[in-house]
């Protein structure tokens, strides 16, 4: 913990319990149970209009569920108003008053809170050091960039000393290269303070590279729930494995199912997979899909599981990576080869394989 952390009391879990919130006839939440554990970066993902930023602001308070709870720690904070929930939040628009400076922009809630004068000055400054902007306080806040406008916003968060720690698509509006730089900022900020941190985005290379697990939402329900990796090498359904990553989707019927794999029958022969969704065992005859990674795919190796044969059509070479379409009769794939040695053109014949493992059997 961080020097900012040492008079703070301990880390908070957040709780949601069947949550449901309607606006007339949409229903934006559709009972949402979730438990983020004290101290987690927590991703919110999907598709625009799935209800991710509904679920954050009930939980910041800014909504009031139509029906259902929410708890930080032991407290049932579903009445609470935002501000005595111990929780900040962080806007994509920064939402900075731009007549005031830096500092006061800052000390804004402290004052708001009547905290003596001199405790503020030493509070705003300690903001400041931790999002890396020391001596900033009597800037205008024309002066900031982008970037620097974000971490004001960040350090007017934190000085509150809050437990948990709300960002709503918090880096949308900056650069693709200080997107990156600020992803690793706003990490070490919620671990060095102990914060309970909520993220929502649409970037899904955002939430695979900063979380420590993620909810990916559809039409207000969580489809699914797990760390980066499980969700991208496991999805549990078409939809997710979709939303993260890129994938090859196949359709077959099963042959045989057993020990958490299927056969499954395709125009290229049959292919094993495993089977992601604990609660499902296909049967034989049952239609399903498959879902195979651009990089689980291997070229040009003469034995290996699931083969299949085709036709490169298309290249894209990317550096470190090169990107083909291979036409085969389950359709064209999208293969990617890392550090390429050998760089094969349009019209070469390819053979692809996939490790039984690398290849998930999802319900159509
Ligand atoms: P985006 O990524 O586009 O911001 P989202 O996943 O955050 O989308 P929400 O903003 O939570 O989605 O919206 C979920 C659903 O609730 C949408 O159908 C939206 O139109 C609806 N909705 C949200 N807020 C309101 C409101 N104040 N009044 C009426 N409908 C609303």
């Amino acid at each position: 913990m961080g020097k900012h952390g040492a008079d703070q009391s301990p880390m908070e879990s957040i709780r949601a319990e069947a949550v449901v919130k309607s606006f007339g006839k949409v229903r934006a939440l559709d009972g949402i149970d979730l438990l983020i554990e004290p101290g987690e970066l927590f991703f919110l993902l999907g598709a625009s209009g799935c209800g991710k930023t509904t679920l954050l602001r009930c939980i910041a308070g800014l909504e009031t569920p139509t029906g259902g709870s929410i708890h930080f720690g032991e407290r049932d904070v579903t009445k609470m108003p935002p501000h005595k929930r111990e929780a900040a939040m962080v806007f994509q628009s920064y939402a900075l008053w731009p007549h005031l400076t830096v500092g006061q922009n800052i000390a804004f809630g402290l004052e708001e809170r009547r905290v003596p004068k001199a405790e503020i000055k030493r509070r705003v400054e300690e903001a400041l050091e931790m999002v890396q902007l020391p001596g900033y306080g009597e800037r205008s806040i024309d002066q900031m960039s982008g970037g620097q406008q974000q971490r004001v916003s960040l350090a007017r968060a934190l000085v509150v000393k809050p437990k948990c720690l709300l960002l709503d698509e918090p880096l949308s509006n900056l650069d693709a290269q200080l997107r990156v730089e600020m992803r690793r900022e706003i990490r070490r900020i919620v671990k060095e303070n102990g914060l309970t941190g909520i993220y929502v985005t649409h970037d899904q290379e955002e939430a695979l590279a900063m979380a420590d697990r993620m909810a990916v939402l559809t039409r207000g329900k969580i489809g699914q729930i797990g760390t980066p990796e499980e969700v991208y090498r496991h999805p549990r359904s078409a939809y997710v494995a979709n939303f993260i990553g890129e994938t090859n989707i196949i359709s077959g019927d099963v042959l045989e199912t057993k020990g958490g794999f299927s056969l499954v029958n395709t125009p290229a022969g049959p292919i094993a997979g495993r089977i992601t969704d604990p609660d499902w065992a296909p049967l034989a005859g049952e239609s399903v899909r498959l879902s195979i990674r651009p990089e689980a795919w291997r070229l040009h190796m003469d034995s290996g599981d699931n083969p299949v044969a085709g036709t490169i059509v298309e290249r894209a070479y990317l550096g470190q990576r090169i990107q083909y379409w291979i036409e085969t009769p389950i359709g064209r794939q999208q293969v990617v080869e890392m550090n390429p040695h050998v760089i094969h053109g349009p019209g070469d014949a390819a053979k692809l394989h996939a490790r039984h493992d690398d290849v998930v059997v999802l319900k159509p």
